[in-house]
């Protein structure tokens, strides 16, 4: 897609860090990063979110984030990497090309936000509502 910054990064037409490559994906790390190795893992079709992505490009996707935490795992020693992944303007995705972030945590590093909410117990009955519905729209 000719105006989306992901799509350039694949083509070279805006620089980047690179970690990975193959026929299907792209990583690179992120240019403004939570941590340390903060990486973005991108399918090279131009797929928005995860409504959109064919399933043979998300499977790429996933397959490619194995090798990429492993090898996050033995650069950085992390505590733990999130593998976080954004649909839609509500939930503040700012780039619309389906994309994979895996932030490591080092050891007595902040904690991650997305990661550390606090729990508090729902209403049984609207969970199992919601679940229901969801169950009965499943294709
Ligand atoms: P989102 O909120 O859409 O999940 O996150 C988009 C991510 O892309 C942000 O973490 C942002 O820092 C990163 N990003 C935006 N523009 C660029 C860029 O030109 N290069 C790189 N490497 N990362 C970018
Ligand atoms: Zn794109």
């Amino acid at each position: 897609m000719e105006d989306c910054i992901f799509c350039k990064i694949i083509k070279g037409e805006i620089p980047s860090f690179k970690v990975y490559e193959d026929d299907m994906v792209f990583a690179f790390e992120d240019i403004n990063p939570i941590s340390e190795g903060h990486t973005l893992l991108i399918p090279k079709i131009h797929a928005q979110d995860l409504w959109e992505i064919p399933d043979e490009d998300l499977a790429a996707v996933h397959l490619a984030s194995k090798k990429i935490i492993q090898a996050i795992k033995d650069v950085l020693n992390p505590t733990g990497v999130a593998c976080l992944q954004l649909n839609g303007r509500g939930v503040n995705q700012v780039v619309m090309h389906y994309h994979l972030h895996l932030i490591p945590r080092t050891a007595g590093g902040p904690e991650i936000p997305v990661c550390a909410w606090e729990l508090k117990e729902g209403d049984m009955e609207a969970i199992k509502q919601t679940a229901d519905k969801i169950a009965a729209a499943i294709k």
